[in-house]
């Protein structure tokens, strides 16, 4: 089924076929239709998928209806939980509305907020902001919410889990009551289901089955080591395996800076990005990175939500992540819109909680490789699918 079926604005369909969209992903097809009837929407859908598409495209065809835009006034507002994932959102937008006279802004805090206020003046059609620095500048005044037509939660479970819960509930109270409610999320835990409850009561709802979370075009397996060889054994894969590139996920920003270090020693040049670094390096180091300057990026959980890149073939957990979700996400930063990628987790004995954890979020269990000279002295137990943690805080811990 092409994209011209779901009857968009043929400038939408023009941008989608620059990109080189061919068809619509699974949850575009579910989506769109829904969004275009004006519907409330709640889906769980994770990076990765296409997903932001299928809530941007039937929104910029809605706004591209009529032109209404007023200064300090937005017509859609779309949360996400990171400055990266708003700059990665407000890319997208402006990509899908390049042959359309709508306009779009990231709004995030950690940067001066001038040039901000001065682009709410100027006019926004889609704001795509995160909860704390839009409040700040709706105290402030520089937005008003009295044009919004549609709202968009991304990431709700993620937002949630950063305890954003009460700037959300504040902005839902401050939004006109009538407009379009959206969802998206990794999963419907019953806290993202709690939240839809107040703001959405009867919503549309798309969910793609659990066990579809591991999409088909990423092959996942790990190999079980020591702690102490973890980084011996990064060295030994890159090397021995020529790896072009790979994004590396690390529990710290102390791990992340040390895993450089290390890897530096053994003639391996990786950068380490993390929340302790300015926003003004991290945007850089992303950009090096997708340029293919920047060979191996070192990343805690900040870096999971806003790296996108087309060619990512590679993502290396080099601890395993808690809570499970995460492992989802993380992995979704490869093998992205049916090209093939591969995710690799070093597994130690220590891990193994949080690998049960994953493997029954994923419904199967990942496959073991051992590497010859890296086999481990405390093997890693046989998983246990199922598996429910008796605490609900890292069991890494
Ligand atoms: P997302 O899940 O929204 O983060 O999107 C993942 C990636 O897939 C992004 O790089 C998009 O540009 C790309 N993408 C989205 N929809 C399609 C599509 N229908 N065909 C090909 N690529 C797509």
């Amino acid at each position: 089924m092409p994209f011209s079926t779901f009857g968009l604005n043929p400038a939408l369909v023009t941008a989608i076929s620059e990109l080189g969209y061919q068809k619509p992903t699974t949850i575009q097809t579910k989506a769109i239709p829904v969004i275009l009837q004006g519907k409330d929407l709640i889906a769980a859908a994770q990076t990765g998928t296409g997903k932001t598409a299928s809530f941007v495209l039937p929104i910029l065809h809605q706004l591209s209806q009529a032109q209404t835009q007023k200064k300090k006034r937005i017509r859609a507002l779309i949360l996400v939980p990171t400055r990266e994932l708003a700059i990665q959102v407000d890319e997208k937008i402006q990509q899908y509305a390049k042959h359309l006279p709508l306009t779009s802004l990231a709004m995030y805090g950690g940067v001066d907020e001038k040039a901000q206020k001065q682009a709410l003046i100027d006019g926004v059609d889609v704001l795509v902001a995160t909860p704390g620095r839009l409040l700040d500048m709706y105290g402030q005044r520089a937005v008003y919410f009295e044009e919004v037509e549609v709202m968009v939660m991304d990431e709700a479970d993620r937002m949630l889990d950063m305890g954003f819960i009460d700037d959300i509930n504040k902005i839902l109270d401050r939004l006109p009551s009538d407009i379009q409610h959206l969802l998206f999320s990794a999963t419907l835990s019953n806290k993202v289901r709690d939240l839809a409850k107040s703001a959405i009561p009867d919503p549309f709802e798309i969910s793609i089955a659990a066990n579809q979370a591991s999409k088909a075009n990423i092959e996942q397996w790990l190999i079980t080591v020591d702690k102490d060889k973890k980084s011996a054994l990064l060295s030994h894969l890159i090397k021995e395996n020529q790896w072009q590139q790979a994004l590396i996920f690390i529990e710290t920003k102390h791990g992340a800076a040390k895993l450089a270090a290390q890897l530096e020693k053994r003639g391996i040049e990786a950068e380490a990005f993390h929340s302790g670094r300015s926003q003004a390096i991290r945007t850089r180091l992303l950009e090096e990175f997708k340029a293919g300057k920047i060979r191996y990026l070192i990343a805690t959980g900040v870096g999971a939500r806003g790296i996108d890149i087309h060619e990512l073939t590679r993502v290396v957990n080099y601890d395993l992540p808690f809570p499970a979700d995460e492992y989802v996400h993380r992995i979704g930063r490869t093998g992205r819109a049916d090209a093939k990628g591969e995710a690799i987790s070093l597994v130690s004995k220590d891990n193994f909680k949080n690998l049960c954890m994953i493997e029954s979020r994923l419904g199967h269990l990942i496959e073991r490789r051992e590497v010859a000279g890296f086999e481990p002295k405390k093997p890693v137990p046989i998983s246990i699918l199922n598996y429910v943690p008796k605490h609900k805080r890292n069991p890494q811990q």
